[in-house]
């Protein structure tokens, strides 16, 4: 029997270190190279809005296959060349295997397993699609009190939550939506989760604490893109992807990729009162639009192939729009408080 965070933690670094994990899902990096571009264009405004550190630290958390970063890179080596010259490169990756694909595209990089081993001084970091990949607690309320969920030869089992999850829970649920009938038999789904699961993100919990304690003594800014509500909510968001189809979360470690949805509220206040300044969540559709995306698509489209260049309006697209990855996905800016609002977190 082994707890979900412990079970998510090990399935995903089997996963990691045996799969291609792009084989079965893309990421806004891979769909346009507009993505990385405009991101690392929002990295040089926001230096010059913490006062032009030189050097800083310019840190990716959870790179993948580095395409985020390289498209960063080209853009600021083009437009930002102070910033180019003043950013050390620091990379948070565990996977092996996608670090050796990271340093072939990012020569010059230091990687680390966590922020805590990051060099102290101003910094502007981002992760895109990192905190859905932390391995998240599940709670159930059921007869009156929390029970939390362990796993067990593929099905869940639960035993009571002793300490109950930590405050704050989501609002303005009661106690009658927020208790569950008891547990009948075994298996993923016995008494349909729905609304009275409670999700714990810890790891994400104490990067939002690190980051704000940094950014309040240090200048710098984080910027997270990832999916999730923005209030928190009762909800079993935990899924699993395999070979590009959703799976069993609980099937053996190795086979699927698992992520959750991040609950931006719980990490925006975990930043704010470790001493950040917290800009959004705002839909990533009206990020990416407020940055700039469809004017930078359109201006790369013009100077290609008509097949490509209709690639690049229909990629810019499935990113902005809200029925696609424009409204679920969110950006979320922790920011040292003397830094002015960074660029698409203002309308
Ligand atoms: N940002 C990339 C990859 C997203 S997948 C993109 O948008 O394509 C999640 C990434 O976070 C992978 O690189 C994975 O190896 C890394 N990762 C997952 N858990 C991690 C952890 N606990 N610490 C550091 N990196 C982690």
């Amino acid at each position: 029997m082994e707890r979900l965070d412990h079970f998510m933690a090990r399935a995903n670094a089997a996963y990691y270190a045996t799969h291609d994990p792009y084989r079965d899902f893309t990421t806004a990096p891979e769909i346009s190279q507009v993505f990385g571009e405009i991101l690392g264009l929002w990295a040089a405004v926001t230096w010059e809005l913490i006062g032009r550190p030189d050097p800083v630290l310019l840190v990716e958390a959870g790179p993948g296959r580095g395409t985020l970063m390289a498209d960063a890179l080209r853009a600021i080596r083009e437009v930002a060349k102070g910033f180019h010259a003043a950013l050390r490169l620091h990379l948070i990756e565990t996977s092996p295997s996608l670090r050796a694909i990271q340093a072939e595209r990012l020569p010059g990089a230091i990687w680390h397993q966590g922020l805590d081993t990051l060099p102290n001084g101003p910094l502007l970091l981002v992760g895109n699609e990192f905190l859905d990949a932390l391995p998240i607690r599940q709670f159930v309320r059921r007869g009156g009190m929390w029970v939390e969920r362990f796993v067990e030869d593929g099905g869940f089992v639960e035993r009571p939550a002793l300490p109950p999850p930590p405050a704050p829970l989501p609002q303005g649920e009661g106690e009658d939506v927020l208790t569950l009938p008891p547990l009948t038999g075994g298996g993923r789904g016995a008494g349909a989760a729905g609304q009275a699961v409670f999700e714990l993100n810890e790891p994400a919990l104490a990067i939002a604490q690190c980051l704000g304690s940094r950014l309040s003594t240090h200048p710098g800014a984080a910027l997270f893109l990832d999916y999730g509500p923005e209030q928190s909510n009762f909800g079993d968001s935990l899924q699993a992807v395999s070979d590009g189809r959703p799976a069993n979360p609980l099937a053996p470690p190795g086979t699927a990729d698992l992520t959750a949805h991040v609950n931006f509220a719980a990490f925006a206040a975990a930043a704010r009162d470790a001493g950040a300044a917290i800009h959004g969540p705002v839909p990533q559709g009206l990020f990416l639009a407020r940055l700039g995306l469809f004017q930078r698509t359109d201006r790369l489209a013009r100077t290609q192939p008509p097949a490509r260049a209709s690639g690049l309006i229909e990629a810019a697209r499935r990113l902005a729009e809200p029925n696609r990855m424009g409204r679920l996905f969110k950006a979320l800016a922790l920011c040292s408080p003397a830094c002015p609002t960074p660029p698409g977190f203002a309308g």
